[in-house]
């Protein structure tokens, strides 16, 4: 039978509990909760042979092709707490001239940039929007380095939902617009994401905002685990031999390594996972220093700086679990310049016609600098995430003019 709405089908919930990331304790998934005892992230999970026993891959198939067709593997008990902007399926696209000058047989982009606000912060801000709702918050806080907040903003207005957003003070002008455009209060902050997010800390004590930063809420992550699902039943059920994920938080990294853990249980794909490469840039790079020190957690970065600012984030609350999924995938982490990313932005736009964002062109120099340096190898099949669009970045001027009243030598134009 084929359901035309996401939105309104019939959804059982399979959501059994909450549990913490580090210890295993169980929580309560009915009542609202930020960070375990033990100050980690939740994860939500959920009655895995029961959905098997209910859904398969064919009957997602005849489903529209929007993040609500994976609803099972969703928390949203109640289909009218949905607030939706439209969350596509977003395409895969490859990048046939760059690979072909990097000698590589293949090269594919998962194309975030075309979710609502115009990035795959989206996704996560959905799903914890939602459930905000569903859980009857009315006000949420929160940090960001600007796509945060706009997908906050937007949901936010939708639910009905008052938001909060700090973010620092060089924060890429049209995101700070963008989110007060959105009907959100947005202040800019002399200090980092995480100094923001201090603030939110001290903000919800006072004011009784919930706090929606990335991991210190259960859904965020919920959300981001869609973009693991939608790779694999894209690609057949068959998941890519490595991925290149611009880590700052890491929740859609940590997200994806969940999905595909679920899917196997589900068995819906097998054992094989892609590598999973963490990339950051060379002025923010906690993750690659404590991949390369061998620490299970990552010290703060100081006097963070790169022009990618979704990834300028000096300290990620889930540093832990993005470093246990790069090494249980036998992946690695690496950093790359600002110079490199921008020669990757500036060649994927003139050669295969794609404009990424400076954090999706950070996972195009690493992947050039991985094969370079043979971390991996050319047929392998390798997946890139733009995470943003890039038209919201500024791009360099490179236009010329002409004068209509004077003489024009076409011949030369
Ligand atoms: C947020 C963001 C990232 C980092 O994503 P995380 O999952 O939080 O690590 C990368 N790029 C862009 C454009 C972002 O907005």
């Amino acid at each position: 039978m084929r359901n035309d709405d996401n939105l309104t089908a019939a959804r059982p919930t399979f959501v059994t509990h909450l549990e913490c990331s580090m210890t295993g304790e169980r929580y309560d998934a009915d009542t609202l909760q930020g960070l375990s005892r033990a100050g980690r992230p939740l994860l939500v999970r959920y009655d895995l042979d029961a959905i098997r026993a209910m859904v398969s891959p064919a009957d997602l198939a005849l489903r529209p092709a929007d993040l609500w067709r994976y609803r099972e593997l969703l928390p949203v008990r109640r289909a009218q707490n949905i607030v939706s902007l439209g969350e596509i399926a977003t395409p895969i696209v490859p990048l046939n001239k760059v690979a072909a000058g990097a000698g590589a047989s293949t090269l594919l982009v998962k194309d975030e940039s075309r979710l609502p606000t115009g990035s795959f912060k989206a996704r996560g801000l959905v799903m914890a929007i939602s459930m905000a709702k569903e859980l009857g918050v009315t006000t949420i806080a929160m940090p960001t380095n600007g796509n945060a907040g706009a997908a906050a903003a937007a949901y936010a207005a939708q639910a009905g939902i008052e938001a909060v957003i700090f973010c620092p003070d060089d924060t890429p002008e049209i995101n700070v617009r963008e989110i007060a455009a959105q009907g959100a209060r947005v202040y800019r902050v002399n200090g980092l994401i995480d100094d923001c997010g201090k603030l939110v800390g001290a903000g919800k004590e006072a004011n009784g905002w919930f706090d929606l930063s990335t991991l210190k809420e259960p859904y965020r992550i919920e959300g981001k685990k869609t973009m693991g699902l939608e790779l694999a039943e894209q690609l057949g059920w068959e998941l890519p031999d490595v991925i290149f994920y611009p880590t700052g938080g890491g929740t859609g990294l940590i997200g994806m390594w969940k999905a595909f853990e679920e899917l196997e249980a589900l068995g819906w794909i097998g054992s094989k996972r892609p590598r999973m490469v963490a990339v950051q840039a060379e002025g923010c790079a906690p993750m690659v220093r404590a991949w390369q020190g061998g620490e299970r957690h990552a010290t703060r970065w100081e006097d963070a700086h790169t022009l990618a600012a979704g990834i300028r984030v000096p300290q990620a609350v889930g540093d832990f679990l993005i470093l246990d999924a790069v090494r249980a995938s036998n992946g690695f982490a690496m950093a790359v310049s600002d110079a490199a990313i921008l020669e990757a932005v500036d060649d994927a736009a003139r050669l295969d016609g794609l404009l990424l964002c400076p954090e999706g062109g950070a996972t195009l120099a690493a992947w050039r600098k991985a094969l370079a340096d043979g971390l991996i190898a050319p047929d392998d099949r390798a997946v890139l995430f733009n995470c943003a669009t890039g038209l919201k970045y500024p791009m360099p001027d490179q236009s010329r003019t002409l004068d209509r009243h004077g003489p024009i030598d076409f011949t030369a134009l």
